[in-house]
């Protein structure tokens, strides 16, 4: 079990890739605590990990990863919980959004940024004092997208929000390494999860032709990425970018 004796503090585990990634850490061995703004998804998630047989494996809190008091607070539930943080994901994230000129800034770029950029920064600097003050290291991984890397329709606010999130994840690796932390960033592709769900049938197959095995890919198979980058295997990935595309990106 590559996990084995590590914390972990999964935003957004609630649902899609980070209830996922919540498992597949737990198979792994890891103790993990579910952030999520909706308590109720985060508390069922631990029902059912524990119908798993991982008994005390996974307790819930609710954060909204906007606010850094929540943030902050998280991180010091899991040391509560579970002795301390090894492991940080920054997943939680909300998308969509209209044509460029049609946005009322408050609408449709605010919350995006506030939501999908500063809730990785706040993640990054709560889990990042926590890993300092143990002195124990530890790794960051947050979550961007293939929108993090080039232009797409109705992702203005989004793509920005998650470039931001790429070049957090080089500037913290350069700077903590010192720390023995380290910070990666993945770019899921198309990943059926219900942030799908907003967009068209016809749309969601178009999404799927765009990746080259023409299928959306499951949050699992991003999970078991996670667990690997989570892992002291991966010790050499640090302060980059890990396409897990299924090859959008070679168009
Ligand atoms: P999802 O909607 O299934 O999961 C997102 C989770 O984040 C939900 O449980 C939600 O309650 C939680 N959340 C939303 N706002 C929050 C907040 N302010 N504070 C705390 N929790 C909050 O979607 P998903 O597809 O699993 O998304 C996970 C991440 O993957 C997001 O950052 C998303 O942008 C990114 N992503 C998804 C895809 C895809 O195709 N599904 C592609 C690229 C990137």
């Amino acid at each position: 079990m590559r996990l084995e004796g590590k914390v972990a503090l999964i935003t957004g585990g609630a649902s899609g890739i980070g209830r996922a990634t919540v498992e597949k850490f737990v198979r792994e061995g890891a103790k993990v605590l579910i952030v999520d703004i909706s308590l109720g998804s985060a508390q069922r998630a631990v029902a059912e990990i524990e119908e798993l047989g991982f008994e005390g494996a996974t307790a819930a809190t609710q954060a909204d990863v906007s606010v850094y008091s929540d943030v902050e607070a998280a991180v010091q539930r899991a040391v509560e919980v579970f002795g301390k943080l090894d492991i940080i994901f920054n997943n939680a994230g909300i998308a969509g959004g209209k044509p460029l000129l049609e946005h009322d800034p408050e609408v449709d770029y605010a919350p995006m940024i506030r939501v999908d950029q500063d809730g990785v920064y706040y993640g990054i600097l709560a889990a990042g004092r926590q890993f300092r003050a143990q002195g124990t290291g530890g790794v960051i991984i947050s979550t961007s997208s293939i929108y993090g890397e080039q232009a797409a329709e109705l992702a203005f606010s989004y793509s920005a929000a998650k470039a931001a999130v790429i070049s957090f994840t080089r500037s913290a690796a350069y700077e903590l390494a010192q720390y023995g932390i380290r910070a990666v960033a993945i770019t899921p592709g198309r990943v059926a999860t219900p942030i799908i769900n907003q967009f068209s049938e016809e749309l969601k197959s178009t999404f799927a032709s765009e990746q080259l095995r023409n299928k959306m890919t499951e949050p699992e198979e991003i999970a078991n990425v996670v667990a690997f980058l989570a892992s002291d295997e991966s010790n050499v990935i640090n302060g980059t970018v890990v396409h897990v595309d299924d090859g959008y990106s070679v168009y």
